[in-house]
């Protein structure tokens, strides 16, 4: 999960006008219209903010990806079915599980739910960051952060990131990393990173490592798909990274954009 600042990208025009007799038809019965809150600019912004990746889960969706609720429309409340901050962008199967216990609340699907016991990326509980409150460990699984772990919110989020199918795609993709920086034979690149992170933080050693990454034959190729805030499962590769090269969460980052400044790289590329 990775924070993200819905300002970055603005409320879509089909939801910034009046949407006052859309939300009666709701009130008195009718359906939310797919036609207004999937609308191709409210999906296009939903894309850009979460780089195309689940906003929970963050594996890449693409095209495949839904817009979710985050508490779900109902009768009672029928101005959640198209408020920009109650929007999401979902791959189907956390869009699916977020619907069940404990994540709704409550869990009767009769009822309208009153909370959704995760934590929003967009706007994480009790003045954190996401990064305050999730981190992942060696094993890939999620665990709380420095703060506010015994919170619901919190507690709730790890045991969804956990469930066996986010766990066994980021495992998958860890073990895929790992090989391709064996067999490009960097490692000892990364640890030289590492060593000069603690002589001294200046830009130029950056630039060392950048020339050293470029160098190698699939080094853009293991930017592209691993280091990149765009790639699947980012965040928590930017943790267990620790684990094997030694190197920080924040050094993962920095070596991260380091590279994509080096080589002139967008931060979001075109598909
Ligand atoms: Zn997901």
């Amino acid at each position: 999960m990775r924070q993200v600042d819905r300002s970055s990208v603005g409320v879509p025009p089909s939801l910034d006008r009046d949407l006052s007799a859309e939300i009666s038809k709701i009130r008195e019965g009718g359906e939310a219209s797919s036609k207004i809150y999937r609308h191709n600019d409210v999906l296009s912004r939903l894309r850009e903010l979460y780089l195309d990746k689940c906003f929970l889960c963050e594996i890449f969706v693409g095209n495949k990806g839904v817009v979710e609720h985050f508490l779900p429309w109902h009768k009672n409340f029928p101005a959640r079915a198209y408020q920009w901050e109650n929007l999401n962008f979902s791959c189907k199967d956390c869009n699916d599980r977020k619907r069940k216990s404990p994540y709704r609340i409550p869990a009767n699907l009769h009822q309208a739910a009153t909370r959704t016991d995760l934590i929003d990326p967009s706007n994480p509980p009790f003045g954190c960051k996401v990064d305050e409150l999730i981190h992942f460990n060696k094993h890939r699984e999620a665990v709380s952060g420095e703060r506010e772990s015994l919170k619901s919110e919190v507690i709730n989020t790890i045991k969804f990131l956990n469930d066996p199918m986010p766990l066994c795609y980021r495992n998958r993709r860890w073990d895929e990393f790992i090989e391709v920086v064996f067999q490009a034979d960097c490692k000892k690149d990364w640890w030289a990173f590492r060593d000069m992170r603690e002589i001294n933080p200046a830009d130029w050693e950056d630039k060392v490592f950048c020339e050293k990454m470029s160098a190698l034959e699939r080094g853009d190729a293991i930017y592209e798909m691993f280091l990149r805030e765009r790639s699947p499962f980012y965040t928590c590769m930017k943790y267990v990274v620790f684990h094997v090269l030694r190197l920080s969460a924040n050094d993962f980052k920095r070596m991260s954009e380091a590279y994509r400044k080096y080589k002139g790289f967008p931060f979001v590329s075109d598909k």
